[in-house]
């Protein structure tokens, strides 16, 4: 009797420990890693120091840009192949850049449809999913929400967390028609910060670019991508892309939770959105017990990025995923340093 009232007890806590970690909610990040904005840099009309200046220099900060080439102005699809391999974005900006007010609708789906086609074409790996509008023109929205995911103005606003319209995202002009000075470009940078929110930057010429719109010199980015890279906890550099992608997912996914153990969590994230183009990962943390020593992270699909942090005596882990529908995710208070056999046999089941 007092053996069964025992077990009793102890499943009675068992469960209590269960439901006080599955009622817990998640924070999903508003911006990569928990970040307070997100910040792009847009390079359009492949000028040539684009890529033997502006690469090599966002290279030097590990920053990810993106660029909108226009495919009938010969792009250096070499450079920009080994860009896209190196994280860049290789962005939409038509055949022959024209007016999209001035075309009618068969005229910009040919413009649309061809330049896609011929970037895809050159560019191995990353498909082209976002369009930068010439002359911020936007045109007929139907027609190109048909072939893209986004759409790029340059209504020099800064962009909510949400954006109303993801096919007039806007953009602020750099450069000597715009922001021109370190200061300037830090300006909007902390603006963005203070909105929690996405600017895009546009650039084209960079220094003695000849005969390009609003050339900017490559030593003001440069001190602006200095003072970017020593605040990086609250700016998220990323691709165009990666931002749309990164917000639609963060909007559209459902995690759920299931214990397998007292030390361990299994996870499930899913969302309705297509995973072949939204596959970028996004980052969201919860609490985990204080007394949870050696944590660790498996997936059914392969190794995850996380990190273990303590706010307000509270710890709490950050995972960084990708959201797959037929992945489980498993976050374990591992046990291995005490010498007892890992990982789990009650976890090993759902590994397989
Ligand atoms: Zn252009």
């Amino acid at each position: 009797m007092k053996l069964k009232i025992f077990t009793f007890l102890s499943i009675c806590i068992l469960y209590l420990n269960i439901s006080m970690y599955a009622n817990q909610n998640y924070e999903i990040a508003t911006w990569f890693d928990f970040k307070q904005s997100a910040l792009t840099y847009t390079y359009d009309d492949n000028t040539p120091n684009q890529v033997n200046v502006a690469i090599p220099l966002m290279d030097e900060f590990n920053f990810k840009g993106t660029f909108y080439v226009v495919t009938g102005w010969s792009p250096n699809w070499t450079a920009f192949q080994q860009a896209s391999n190196n994280g860049h974005e290789i962005g939409g900006h038509t055949v022959s850049h024209p007016h999209f007010n001035e075309l009618s609708d068969d005229e910009l789906t040919t413009e649309i449809v061809n330049s896609q086609t011929i970037i895809n074409e050159n560019i191995q790996g990353e498909s082209c999913v976002t369009i930068a509008y010439p002359f911020c023109e936007t045109g007929n929205i139907d027609i190109i929400s048909a072939h893209y995911i986004a759409g790029r103005v340059c209504d020099a606003r800064i962009e909510p967390a949400t954006p109303n319209n993801f096919y007039e995202i806007s953009s602020i002009v750099c450069g000597t028609e715009g922001l021109n000075t370190p200061q300037a470009l830090n300006n909007k940078a902390n603006e963005t910060k203070e909105a929690n929110g996405w600017n895009v930057f546009l650039m084209h010429g960079i220094d003695n670019d000849q005969g390009t719109y609003s050339p900017i010199a490559s030593s003001t980015l440069k001190e602006h991508f200095e003072y970017v890279a020593q605040n990086d906890k609250d700016y998220w550099v990323a691709p165009f892309r990666d931002v749309v992608k990164y917000i639609k997912l963060r909007n559209d996914v459902t995690i759920e939770e299931d214990s397998v153990s007292q030390d361990s969590l299994m996870i499930m994230l899913s969302t309705t959105l297509d995973s072949e183009i939204y596959d970028t990962e996004i980052s969201f943390r919860r609490a985990i017990p204080n007394e949870w020593k050696f944590i660790n992270v498996y997936s059914k699909s392969g190794n995850k990025t996380f990190h273990v942090s303590t706010i307000d005596n509270q710890k709490y882990i950050t995972i960084h995923s990708n959201v797959d529908n037929n992945d489980t995710i498993f976050v374990v208070n591992d046990i291995v340093t005490s010498g007892a056999t890992y990982p789990p046999s009650v976890l090993l089941q759902h590994l397989m």
